[in-house]
C-alpha cells in the first residue's frame, strides 16, 4: 500500500524578535536519483531533530552506514528554534560518549539549584548536587542550553565520524513494507527517488507522518493549558538557579519559569489565561509589558525569540510496527515540565543503536531489538505519566484538584513534608527498565539501572572513567569482576570472552594484586557504586551503560544473562 503526502505543521506560529541565526547545511543531490532501481540501505532514519541525529551519531561512532533524511535544511524548527532546554546527567554522559560533551559544557550553563515560589514566598527548593543520586558522575545534574546547539554539534560529529550520510531537503512523501523490506519514497528540489530500508527509524517528531499513515494506534490526551515563552538579554542578571513560581504575583497569579541558557539568554516561561489568544499573547509590547511587570519598567530587554505554546501528551501502544521503529516524539509527546521530551529521545537514540549495531554486525541476535519496546515503551509511559501529573498540578480542574493544590501551597508554606507535593515539574532521571527480555533479575538486582560515568584509575594511575571502557568494548559487552578472581574463574572467563561479544575487565582496590592484564583501580568504590555490585561480584553493563545483570560467581547466570542481554536466549527470543 501507497500512501499519500500529508501536511506538517509544527505548532508554532508566530514569533517576534530578532529569533537565533540557525546554520544551514547544503543540499546534495542523492546518487538515487536518475537511476531507475531504488539503492538498498540496511538503515534510514528518517527525521533530523535531536533523536535522529543522537541515533545517526551513535551508529556512525560503532562504524554502522546509514542514510538520515531531513526536509528540513537546519537544526532546530525553522521559526520556532527556540525548545528543548534543560539536559539531564544521563543524555550529558551519552553526549560524551558520543564526543561532544566539551561542546555542551563550553556553551552552556549549569544548574543545580531550584527554587518553587507562590506569591512572594519560597515554598520548596533543591539542589541536586546534594542529592546521592547525582554524585557519582564526571556529568553535573543537569546543563542549560539551547537544543538546536546540541543538534549543530551532532551533525558536526556526524560529518566527522563517517558512516552516516545526513541527506538534507529529502522529505519521505510515501512508505510501504513487506517480508522483503520496506521501500520509501523521497522528494527533493532535484527530484524524487526511493531506497529500500531493511530497518526505518522514525524521528520525525510528534507529527509523525508514518504514524499516520501506518495506523499506528496510541493514546492523547489534550489540555487548554497556554503559554508564552519569552527568550530575552537582559540588563540585569538574575541568579543561575532554576526559578520556578506556581502563582506569580507579576503574571496573574499564574505559573512562571526562569533559566539561564547559553549566550547569556533567559527563558522565560509564562502561563497564561486557557482561551488567550497566541497572537496577542506573543505580541512585542505585549511581551515587554509582561517582562516589565516581571523585572521593573526600568529593565533594558532585547528580546531574542517569543513563541507561544499549548502541548499534549500521547503514546503509542508499542515502538516497532514492522520493520519502523518509533522513536522520541513520534513515539511519545509529554508537556515540557521536568525536561523530559528532548531528553527521552536520546534515550531511546542510544537504547536501539547498539542492539540495531550490534545485529547489523552479527554480534546479537534479530530477537535483541524486542527489548527495545520493552524498554522504551515503559519509559515512555513514565514519563507520560509523570508529566500529567504535573500539569494537572499546574492547571488544577477547578473542585477537589484546586483544592488539593491550594492546600498544598498553603501547607508547604509552613511545614517541609508537604514541601514534596509541589510539582512544579519533576526533573527527567534515567528511566529504570523492570521488565526487559534482555535483563536477567534476581532477588534484590539492580539489573535495568543506568551506570553513572564514574571515575576510576587504570592500571598506570591515569584517572579514567566508565565512558572510557565502554568506548574501548567498541559496542561489545562490557563484563567488570569486582574483586580476586580464582584460576577456575579466570579460565572461565577467557572461554566466554573468545566465544561471546563480551570485554571483561577486572576491577580491584588500591592495594590488591591484579590478575588480569585487563584491570582498574576502584579507589573509591565509585565503579562499584555506581553497579550495586558486591564485593567478589560481577556486573554486566551494556554498551547504553545499563546494567544488563549482576551476581556473585562466575556461574550459569551469567551465561544466562549474556544470552539475554544478546538476545540468542530467554523466553521471547
Ligand atoms: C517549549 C518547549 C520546551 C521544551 N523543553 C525541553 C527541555 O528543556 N528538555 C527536553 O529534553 N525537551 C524539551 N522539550 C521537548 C523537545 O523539544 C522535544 O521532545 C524534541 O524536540 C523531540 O525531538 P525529536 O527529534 O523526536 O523530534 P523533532 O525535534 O520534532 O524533529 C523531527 C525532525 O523530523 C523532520 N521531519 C518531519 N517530517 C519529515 C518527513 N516527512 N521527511 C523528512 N523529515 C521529516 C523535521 O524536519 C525535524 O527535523 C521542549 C519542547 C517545547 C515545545
Amino acid at each position: 500500500m501507497t500512501y499519500k503526502e500529508v501536511a506538517h505543521t509544527n505548532g508554532y506560529e508566530f514569533t517576534q524578535g530578532g529569533g537565533y541565526e540557525l546554520p544551514t547545511y547544503p543540499f546534495v543531490p542523492p546518487p538515487e536519483i536518475g537511476s531507475g532501481a531504488p539503492a538498498r540501505h540496511p538503515i534510514v532514519i528518517v527525521g533530523g531533530g535531536i533523536t535522529g541525529l543522537t541515533l545517526a551519531c551513535s551508529l556512525a561512532r560503532l562504524g554502522v552506514p546509514a542514510i538520515l533524511i531531513d526536509e528540513d535544511d537546519t537544526v532546530g524548527v525553522k521559526g520556532a528554534s527556540s525548545r528543548g532546554i534543560c539536559y539531564t546527567q544521563k543524555s550529558l554522559e551519552i553526549f560524551e560518549r558520543l564526543g561532544i560533551y566539551e561542546h555542551i559544557a563550553a556553551k552552556g550553563v549549569q544548574w543545580s539549584v531550584g527554587r518553587t515560589y507562590a506569591g512572594h514566598d519560597e515554598v520548596y527548593s533543591f539542589d541536586l548536587r546534594q542529592q546521592g543520586g547525582y554524585r557519582l558522575s564526571q556529568q553535573p545534574p543537569f546543563i542549560n542550553i539551547q537544543q538546536f546547539y546540541i543538534e549543530a554539534f551532532l551533525v558536526d560529529r556526524i560529518n566527522a565520524l563517517g558512516h552516516v550520510q545526513l541527506r538534507w531537503r529529502n522529505r519521505l512523501t510515501a512508505f510501504e513494507q513487506d517480508e522483503h523490506g520496506a521501500l520509501l519514497s523521497i522528494e527533493t528540489p532535484a527530484g524524487a527517488y526511493q531506497v529500500r530500508a531493511e530497518h526505518v527509524i522514525d524521528a520525525t517528531g510528534s507529527a509523525s507522518p508514518l504514524r499516520k499513515w501506518l495506523q499506528v494506534p496510541f493514546d492523547s490526551k489534550r489540555g487548554d493549558d497556554r503559554w508564552c515563552i519569552a527568550d530575552v538579554r537582559f540588563t540585569t542578571r538574575p541568579p543561575q538557579e532554576r526559578h520556578t513560581w506556581i502563582e506569580a504575583p507579576f503574571n496573574e497569579n499564574r505559573a512562571v519559569w526562569q533559566h539561564l541558557m547559553g549566550d547569556d539568554v533567559w527563558r522565560i516561561d509564562y502561563q497564561m489565561a486557557p482561551n488567550a489568544d497566541p497572537a496577542y499573547v506573543s505580541r512585542e509590547d505585549v511581551v515587554r509589558e509582561r517582562l516589565a511587570r516581571q523585572f521593573g519598567p526600568e529593565v533594558e530587554v532585547e528580546i531574542v525569540w517569543v513563541g507561544p505554546y499549548a502541548y499534549r501528551s500521547e503514546c503509542v501502544h508499542a515502538m516497532r510496527h514492522g520493520r519502523v521503529f518509533f522513536m522520541g516524539d513520534s513515539a511519545k509527546v509529554v508537556s515540557p515540565f521536568g525536561a523530559r521530551g528532548g531528553n527521552t529521545g536520546v534515550a531511546d537514540a542510544d537504547n536501539l543503536a547498539w542492539k540495531l549495531a550490534a545485529v547489523m554486525r552479527g554480534r546479537a541476535a534479530p530477537a535483541l531489538l524486542e527489548s527495545y519496546g520493552d524498554e522504551r515503551l515503559e519509559a515512555a509511559r513514565e514519563n507520560v505519566r509523570v508529566t500529567n501529573r504535573t500539569a494537572r498540578f499546574l492547571r488544577p480542574a477547578d473542585g477537589i484538584e484546586r483544592t488539593y493544590r491550594n492546600a498544598a501551597i498553603a501547607l508547604a508554606k509552613r511545614h517541609a513534608f508537604a514541601r514534596p507535593l509541589i510539582n512544579t515539574g519533576r526533573m527527567a532521571v534515567a528511566n529504570p527498565y523492570t521488565r526487559s527480555r534482555a535483563c536477567l533479575y534476581g532477588e534484590g538486582s539492580a539489573a535495568g539501572q543506568s551506570v553513572q560515568n564514574v571515575a576510576f584509575a587504570w592500571a598506570d594511575g591515569r584517572e579514567g572513567r566508565l565512558n572510557q571502557l565502554l568506548d574501548w568494548a567498541a559496542g561489545d559487552l562490557l563484563l567488570l569482576c569486582f574483586g580476586p578472581l580464582s584460576r577456575a574463574d579466570r579460565k572461565r572467563l577467557a572461554g566466554l570472552s573468545a566465544t561471546a561479544p563480551l570485554r571483561v575487565v577486572q576491577v580491584v582496590g588500591a592495594d590488591d594484586a591484579a590478575q588480569c592484564l585487563e584491570h582498574v583501580r576502584d579507589l573509591k568504590g565509585a565503579l562499584r557504586d555506581a553497579c550495586q555490585a558486591a564485593a567478589g561480584g560481577w556486573a554486566l553493563v551494556r554498551p547504553d551503560a545499563y546494567l544488563a545483570a549482576h551476581g556473585r560467581a562466575v556461574n550459569a547466570d551469567l551465561v544466562q544473562a549474556i544470552g539475554l542481554a544478546l538476545g540468542l536466549t530467554g523466553v521471547n527470543a
